[in-house]
């Protein structure tokens, strides 16, 4: 039966019949020598290498990274085997006792869903490169750490340690009740900063990596004002221990949940910027808030995981969606946002965003989500137009949700409610996830509100989404983005007439001192003009251009009315074509003047915290 739930006490003194042994001597090329042994292996084993990691919609084929197999029986006595896929080998096993196989995996792939080693740290996602026993993934597997602890001395991970306590000369020894446990639980060994502390009832291990320049507690005090805001919607915390693998390093970003941890990565200086420092914490909710949804409450679909191929899903608008309309709210309820700020950041980041995908006009966030796999894990050049992120439509559709929901009720109930009654389902059957029907009957009986008939419209139709209908309940509307912008200088002299924010549908990246279109927008003028991705922009009315930004300030300043005359290159011939470009609307999340009583009401439960 598929379970994700493990507590630390479970795993002590356990033995397992599953065991890999990890050694670390050629870390500063990136390698790990990986020794797995499977007690009675019976005549024939199979063993494998996931092809993707869950909660990373993509197939990456992590035996790619693997070689130098040795197999042999428990008195070293090699065993007949041969690959039987791109990710298996079969074993025969006839009458050995033990099965000792033996590898190399390449560790070199900085980001939260792949492993690194290098003379300063190892970062293991076990999913990657411990392989699994066909079979065998229910029973306890146990991984024996043979670093040397005078050198690294820190290991952080949400696997279980087998011994109360390691004698300095051992292995470091840490199990998983089955194998989905063990994929789930990455590994952080080095000389990373490490502070614990109870909170709610439960331990929780903060361990940052990476050589930047950070306030350790700081970043403490603010990850406690997380659990505690999260833990108060949810009404306390599933798990014993929590382990916050943070890696802060050179212009990365991005975050992978996991049940009892996370690994959250960011730019090594974040605090020399407070509007990135907060968007970290932003990064904080959101991968914290999928320990309740998508490690535990989930689409039916994922988990339990086959590690074999894609697992597809129509549901990741529940998965990501939820969590993008949550992780900003959350950010806004720890106190790490005004009311007028989330209310600005909602219109930026959320609706401006989504406005500016004209993919959003071709593919649902339905089939978005069922093809993440060759869509948003597979980006070029063109997918703007293609279809719509589920992250981004999915969390306007989740503001809309929360919205049409408590002006239906009068500011009774909201998405909070919704929470509540999608953790209590997965109390009563954490063995399956959910399906979009059983989410729409979730709503009706946590909320009273029928949501059927929009929920399909939002999620299955490529149609714009109803934002004037839903606010207007609570005074709040679109507005034209107004500039913020002087026109006047020195003593109230005035400037010349501003340039309009105009729009071309172009997107232009500065590469080897060329300008090279990056996207062109589908219905655009710059689609109107006939200009490709990869040309280059040679020249605008007569003006070379050396820069991205050049195009930019010479369409404003051409203004709405005459055409651009821009000369082009496309391999290595040149053309000349007409760019005009159009108004560019930009909207602003307005409380209206006249609000009433009644909408300010709605706004306050909304927002309350
Ligand atoms: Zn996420």
């Amino acid at each position: 039966m598929y379970s994700i739930e493990q507590r630390d006490r479970q795993l002590l003194n356990t033995s397992a019949t599953i065991r890999y042994h990890l050694y670390f001597d050629e870390a500063p090329r990136h390698l790990v020598r990986v020794v797995m042994e499977i007690d009675a292996p019976g005549d024939e084993l199979i063993t494998g290498f996931p092809v993707w990691t869950p909660g990373s919609y993509k197939v990456r084929d992590f035996s790619t990274n693997a070689g130098n197999f040795v197999v042999m029986d428990g008195a070293g006595s090699p065993l007949a085997w041969e690959w039987t896929g791109k990710n298996k080998i079969r074993i025969a096993a006839a009458g050995a006792e033990l099965v000792r196989i033996e590898y190399l995996y390449y560790a070199f792939e900085r980001t939260v869903r792949t492993s690194h080693i290098n003379r300063f740290h190892a970062f293991i996602n076990p999913s990657n490169c411990l392989m699994f026993a066909e079979g065998r993934q229910q029973s306890i597997h146990h991984v024996h750490f043979h670093h040397d602890r005078a050198v690294w001395k820190s290991l952080a991970t949400a696997l279980a340690p087998v011994h109360e306590q390691t004698d300095g000369g051992q292995p470091a020894v840490y199990g998983a009740l089955n194998y989905d446990i063990l994929a789930d639980s990455p590994v952080e060994i080095g000389n990373h900063f490490a502070v614990s502390f109870v909170q709610d009832g439960a331990q929780h291990d903060i361990a940052i990596a990476g050589h930047g320049n950070f306030d350790a507690q700081w970043i403490a005090e603010r990850i406690k004002t997380i659990i505690a805001t999260e833990a108060w919607l949810f009404g306390g915390l599933p798990y014993d221990r929590y382990v916050f693998i943070l890696q802060l390093y050179p212009n990365q970003r991005g975050g992978l949940e996991h049940a009892r941890s996370s690994v959250n990565m960011w730019d090594a200086n974040l605090a020399a910027d407070k509007e990135k420092a907060v968007q970290f914490l932003s990064l904080l909710c959101h991968e914290f808030f999928h320990t309740w949804n998508v490690k535990r409450i989930r689409p039916a679909e994922l988990g339990p995981f086959n590690y074999n191929a894609e697992n597809y899903t129509r549901m990741l608008w529940l998965a990501e969606g939820l969590t993008s309309y949550y992780d900003d709210l959350l950010t806004y309820r720890c106190g790490f946002y005004t009311r007028d700020e989330y209310l600005k950041l909602l219109a930026t980041e959320h609706i401006n965003k989504l406005a500016e995908i004209p993919g959003r006009l071709a593919m649902s966030v339905k089939d978005s989500s069922y093809l993440a796999w060759t869509k948003l894990y597979a980006p070029n050049a063109d997918s703007n137009n293609r279809f719509p992120s589920y992250y981004l439509k999915g969390g306007v559709v989740f503001l809309l949700l929360d919205l049409w929901i408590i002006a239906q009720t009068n500011g009774t109930k909201k998405m909070d409610d919704v929470l509540l009654a999608l953790w209590d389902r997965y109390q009563t059957r954490p063995e399956t996830g959910i399906t979009e029907q059983e989410f729409i009957e979730l709503v009706h009986q946590a909320t009273g509100v029928d949501i059927a008939e929009h929920f399909h419209e939002w999620l299955g139709s490529t149609g714009e989404l109803p934002y004037s209908d839903v606010f207007a309940p609570f005074g709040l509307v679109l507005e034209e983005k107004k500039s913020e912008r002087s026109q006047t200088f020195g003593e109230k002299q005035p400037f010349l007439p501003l340039p309009e924010k105009v729009y071309t549908g172009l997107k232009l990246k500065d590469e080897n001192g060329k300008t090279i279109v990056s996207q062109v927008d589908d219905g655009s003028p710059a689609a109107e003009a006939g200009i490709g991705v990869d040309d280059e922009v040679i020249a605008a009315n007569g003006r070379r251009v050396t820069s991205a930004k050049d195009i930019d300030t010479e369409a404003a300043l051409t203004g709405l009315d005459t055409p651009m005359l821009i000369l082009m290159s496309c391999d290595g011939a040149t053309y000349e074509t007409q760019l005009l470009p159009v108004h560019k609307t930009e909207w602003a999340l307005c409380i209206t003047d006249s609000e009433s009583a009644a909408s300010k009401m709605l706004v306050d439960y909304w927002l309350s915290r």
